[in-house]
């Protein structure tokens, strides 16, 4: 059986609301409670454990397991990991993409047991072109091509094996991760792409929060 790590422990500042960004309310209920919806729908998942800041281990959601999430997103991956048991696979998925739906993980699972990967990732393909800007931080140094480029998400699923050496990683390579996947592609392991959706995205700005409000009220309408 599965098991689920969901990362809520980060600070939010981009938000500005004040308090960290799982647990703003959006729609009416904390945001992290909406992803643990989403994973409670799936029935290959037995376990659910939630990365949370550590001054706020009593908003853990009701049918979870709560550990203090890390300084870096790697470190809470890594204690909830620790604190998850031994399912095999691991999801991991970020409390800041509300409106991942059950279907995703599971489509997710299933390439994975589909394909052999180390790790299947949704991602979106990049619809705006993409440059790369020079030190100086305004002249253009190179396009990259992009027909090859996806802009990655999470659900991101792993064999268990491969997550656990990926976090094995040296201090400054975690500290540098900003998604898992990468850490597994570093050291050699196979990682495939899941088409995903748009609407998959990351809250990350008060402009995001408004149109993560809009869609949750259009699907419960
Ligand atoms: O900072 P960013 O938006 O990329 O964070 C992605 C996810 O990782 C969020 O759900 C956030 O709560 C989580 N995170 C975490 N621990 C950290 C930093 C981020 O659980 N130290």
């Amino acid at each position: 059986m599965a098991v689920a790590l969901l990362v809520a422990a980060g600070s939010g500042e981009r938000l500005g609301a004040g308090r960290p960004k799982a647990l703003v309310n959006l729609a009416g209920r904390p945001m992290v409670e909406w992803s643990v919806q989403a994973l409670r729908g799936v029935a290959e998942i037995e376990r659910i454990v939630v990365a949370l800041p550590a001054h706020e281990l009593a908003g853990v959601p009701v049918g979870t397991e709560a550990v203090p999430g890390g300084a870096v997103r790697s470190e809470s991956v890594r204690r909830a990991l620790a604190a998850a048991g031994p399912g095999d696979p691991v999801v991991v998925h970020d409390a800041a993409r509300p409106l991942a739906e059950s279907e995703l993980f599971r489509r997710a699972l299933r390439e994975l047991q589909r394909t052999g990967a180390d790790a299947v990732i949704a991602a979106v393909p990049v619809t705006d072109t993409i440059k790369e800007v020079a030190g100086d931080g305004q002249t253009v140094s190179r396009t990259l091509e992009r027909r090859s480029l996806w802009a990655v998400q999470t659900p991101q699923v792993f064999r268990r094996a491969a997550l656990e050496r990926a976090l094995a990683a040296p201090e400054d390579q975690l500290r540098a991760a900003t998604d898992d996947a990468w850490l597994v592609e570093r050291g050699g392991g196979t990682v495939r792409v899941l088409p995903s959706v748009p609407t998959n995205f990351k809250v990350t700005t008060p402009l995001d929060l408004r149109v993560a409000e809009l869609l949750l009220a259009e699907r419960a309408a």
